[in-house]
């Protein structure tokens, strides 16, 4: 089930050029109404619940529906982020509460590349990245 964004909370990230869902979505799927200043995830159909939005966004304002096998009706799951762990608060349908932390990355947003090789590759070409002739592959990506 998609991400949906709580109207009442979300400040369109006050006016920035690219609001942080946009920012981090990774299939271009938040987008702001700029009249209204309100994000809304534009195509839910391709949402694949990557949690990267309800994560990022500075106002808890999205959230994520879970499939009812993994998130039972009545039942809720909301990651909550700090500077070095994600806070995961699964509410159980009992009312039963439960909280896991897990310690986030280390490399700064922005800053991952996994893919320095490609400096210089023309990526219009119909070759994979990592080929330098046609049908011939010498090298695999570096991390
Ligand atoms: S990140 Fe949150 S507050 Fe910012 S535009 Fe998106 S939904 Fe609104
Ligand atoms: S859950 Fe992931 S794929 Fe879906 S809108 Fe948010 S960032 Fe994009």
């Amino acid at each position: 089930m998609p991400s949906f964004v709580i109207d009442e909370k979300c400040d369109g990230c006050k006016g920035g050029e690219k609001t942080a869902c946009m920012y981090i979505c990774p299939n271009d799927l938040m987008v702001l109404n700029p009249e209204a200043m309100k994000a809304y995830n534009q195509e839910p159909d391709q949402c694949w619940e990557c949690f990267s939005c309800v994560k990022i966004c500075p106002t808890q304002a999205i959230e994520v529906r879970g499939y009812s096998d993994f998130v039972p009706l009545g039942s809720s799951i909301v990651p909550m982020r700090g500077t070095e762990d994600v806070m995961w608060t699964c509410k159980f349908r009992n009312g039963l509460i439960k909280r896991f932390k897990f310690p986030i990355r280390t490399t700064p947003e922005g800053a991952a590349n996994e893919y320095p090789d490609l400096a210089g590759k023309d990526l219009d070409s119909g070759l994979l990245s990592t080929e330098e002739a046609e049908g011939k592959t010498l090298s695999t990506p570096q991390t």
